[in-house]
């Protein structure tokens, strides 16, 4: 499996060289995306990596800095099927599922799309998944499960609006945090994942390392992504201060990084 880091950064002020959260997923020819920041189709285009293998979307939650870019996907997927016959053949009829936590938010942004070229008519589909604890999805290439945290707590009686993702394929398994509150919320799904990812928007480097060690569950290795202010003050102390826990398990992510595992 191939991580292909679409953007880096939280929820700051736009930050040089850095795009809000994303990553595509490449496995059996196929792309997946998690988390849709703002850019994210741009860099993945940019990347070489053809959006008419996209299989689905999961958004960890209907934050900004994790859906901004959404719209912008399904505009260059249906750019690029205006721009050529071979991918719109490949393209009609197929669904492309959109899981999230928030259905609103989709409607409104089909609806935003609408009101573009051509009325968003498109030759694919697509279409909102809700998000729910357990199995997600499985194409046979890819299961995608998902489990809450309290990263955005809802109001009394409304469902979980955060949450966190493992992912398993070619015999590999991959946690993603999104955002989250505790360590703990996320544990179960990084049991034996060869690559976790965990946010620094909240969170110290160094404090998730020791964290993880204490816990004693087996892992891999670990990308810090959803790159904070304070981390990006000082980045190579922190990654040095991180590396001091886990050594050369530890990375942090930069926009446009590959990391196959
Ligand atoms: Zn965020
Ligand atoms: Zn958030």
């Amino acid at each position: 499996m191939i991580l292909h880091v679409l953007g880096s950064c939280a929820g700051t002020e736009p930050m040089p060289g850095r795009h809000h959260t994303s990553a595509a997923l490449e496995a059996g020819g196929r792309l997946y995306v998690l988390d849709a920041g703002e850019g994210c189709a741009y860099t993945a285009h940019l990347l070489g990596l053809n959006l008419m293998n996209l299989q689905a979307v999961f958004l960890s939650h209907t934050h900004m800095d994790h859906i901004g870019g959404l719209a912008h996907l399904l505009w260059t997927m249906r750019k690029l099927c205006v721009l050529s016959p071979e991918n719109s053949r490949r393209m009609q009829d197929r669904e492309i599922p959109v899981f999230l936590p928030e259905e609103r938010a989709f409607s409104a942004i089909l609806d935003f799309l609408r009101c573009t070229e051509g009325g968003f008519k498109t030759v694919f589909r697509p279409v909102s998944r809700p998000m729910t604890d357990g199995l997600l999805f499985n194409d046979g290439v890819l299961s995608v499960y998902a489990l809450h945290n309290h990263h955005w707590e809802p109001a009394a009686g409304e469902p979980w609006k955060s949450y966190s993702f493992s992912v398993e394929g070619e015999g590999k398994k991959l946690c993603y945090s999104g955002d989250f509150k505790e360590l703990e919320e996320v544990l179960p799904l990084a049991e034996h994942a060869n690559l976790i990812l965990l946010e620094t928007g909240h969170h110290r480097a160094v404090d998730l390392c020791r964290e993880l060690l204490a816990s004693g569950i087996p892992f891999g290795k670990v990308l810090f992504f959803h790159h904070g202010r304070a981390i990006l003050k000082d980045f190579e102390g922190e990654l040095a201060q991180a590396r001091e826990v886990l050594g050369d398990r530890v990375s942090f992510a930069q926009d446009g990084m590959r990391v196959e595992f």
